[in-house]
């Protein structure tokens, strides 16, 4: 990093403390500052130009230079800059956006409650299945079921839903009525010899399994993103959640669908719901609603939660709950311009046809000595790194190969996300077949870097 205590670099290290970094690390390293965009890729304040192969943090569908979300802005900004929805007020933009959003949302959905990310959409649901369990009178089904390697968000009670480690040690998390059960990867969680189908028939009975054990009076509902995100990109056996879904109905149990990163597209359908087979009591947006331009989010609610609700907050004189920005007008506005977007260009036909090309290459890379598993769909995917293929043992954290994987690609002029043991993608949905190649031809460069870091550490 400069030494010039005046350059932007300087100032932010002397400044800010950044999400998801390693502080101490970035006292010296500094920061990438991301100064403009255009399409998929991005530029930093030196000019260096990078694809974007996790459209941000998995959010940014139409890409980095899309005007008409930008007109759709300043239209709103100078027609109505703000304004709330409290006290039976209302916005157009905000009321046109929820009934777009339940025009092709899954059936069972059928009221909207806006809120400005992802952690509040799904604090915000955790706050209705108590609020809906208190106004049915039974006060002990609160408790929530979440998934190892679910991520929910940071929040106190989005994060105790979060099943990762890191979120937790020392943040004093998990806090409040959560369960826990397992994580739904045939390849990393399967007994060796297990087959999917015994795999999901062993998670549904160990589902089951819990309900019964803590008792189904006390568990209100379970919270799953079609396809975990941040927890590895898991893509579930077929049947898992039709079958995960049997269970919970027999005990009135409520379906929370996190759909903040599958929601839009992401998946090859809409929602990660219409591709997994899901009826969702309450589904979770945010991300891709306003292709990330503008903070926003929403949690629908069935119909017979709606009522329930209703009813209650009638007999309470007040529905207290809502944030100050909740269905805000220019976001709301921005929003309702990227639904339109999506059905315009037939986004969801695009990703269908693009798809095919990115997971038949995401999969070419099974041949890779360090790839043990290729796993995606639609949109979004993932290359497992293992140091033993028929073991299926991942490389060890300390080997710090997802890194310099990561790095390499940067310095490649490629943003693409690594944990220690996975390299994950998920590109904006407007990527080209020419682009997802530009994207993998960088992917094979970096992944033989990793691989001659793992033969000289001795690991393969
Ligand atoms: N749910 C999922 C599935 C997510 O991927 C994220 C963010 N990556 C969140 C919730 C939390 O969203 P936010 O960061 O906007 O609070």
């Amino acid at each position: 990093m400069t030494s010039n205590p005046n350059s932007l670099a300087a100032r932010d290290v002397a400044s800010l403390i950044h999400p998801y970094t390693n502080l101490e690390k970035h006292k010296e390293a500094g920061p990438t500052i991301i100064a403009q965009g255009d399409g998929v890729y991005v530029h930093d304040d030196s000019g260096k130009r990078y694809l974007e192969g996790m459209a941000g943090l998995w959010s940014t569908s139409l890409g980095f230079s899309e005007k008409r979300l930008v007109e759709a802005a300043v239209r709103q900004m100078e027609k109505l800059p703000t304004y709330h929805i409290f006290n039976g007020r209302s916005t157009e933009p905000s009321i046109e956006l929820a009934e777009a959003l339940l025009k092709i949302a899954p059936k069972s959905l059928s009221k909207v409650l806006f809120a400005n990310s992802g952690s509040e959409a799904n604090d915000q649901a955790a706050k209705l299945v108590w609020f809906y369990n208190n106004a049915l009178g039974r006060p002990e089904k609160k408790r929530i079921i979440g998934r190892h390697r679910g991520y929910h968000g940071i929040t106190v009670f989005s994060g105790s839903l979060t099943g990762l480690a890191h979120n937790h040690v020392d943040w004093d998390l998990p806090m409040g009525p959560v369960l826990r059960t397992d994580c739904p990867s045939h390849y990393l969680y399967g007994e060796p010899g297990e087959t999917e189908a015994q795999f999901t028939d062993r998670l549904v009975k160990n589902l089951e399994d819990l309900i019964l054990r803590e008792g189904p009076e006390t568990i209100g509902a379970f919270i799953a993103e079609p396809v975990n995100g941040a927890g590895g990109v898991i893509v579930p056996p077929k049947d898992y959640f039709p079958r995960i879904q049997a269970v919970l109905r027999k005990y009135e149990i409520l379906m929370i669908a996190d759909e903040v990163i599958c929601g839009f597209g992401r998946t090859g359908q809409m929602f990660g719901c219409d591709t997994f087979g899901i009826e969702p009591d309450i589904m979770t947006v945010a991300k891709a609603l306003s292709s990330a331009y503008l903070p926003i989010s929403a949690t629908l609610i069935s119909a017979p939660i709606a009522e329930a609700i209703t009813a209650h907050a009638g007999k309470l004189g007040n529905f207290a709950h809502g944030f100050t920005y909740a269905g805000h007008p220019v976001s709301s506005a921005v929003a309702l311009e990227t639904l339109k977007i999506y059905e315009e260009r037939d986004i969801i036909g695009h990703v269908a046809e693009v798809s095919a090309h990115f997971q038949a290459k995401l999969r070419s890379f099974l041949d890779h000595p360090l790839v043990g598993e290729a796993r995606g769909v639609g949109l979004i995917g993932a290359l497992q790194l293992v140091t033993d293929k028929a073991s299926r043992t991942v490389l060890p954290a300390a080997a710090g190969i997802g890194a310099l994987i990561q790095n390499a690609a940067m310095e490649k002029g490629l943003i693409v996300r690594a944990s220690p043991d996975a390299v994950y993608f998920c590109p904006p949905l407007i990527i080209t077949r020419a682009q997802v190649d530009e994207l993998f031809a960088v992917v094979a460069e970096v992944l033989d870097i990793g691989l001659a870091e793992a033969q000289r550490q001795g690991l393969v």
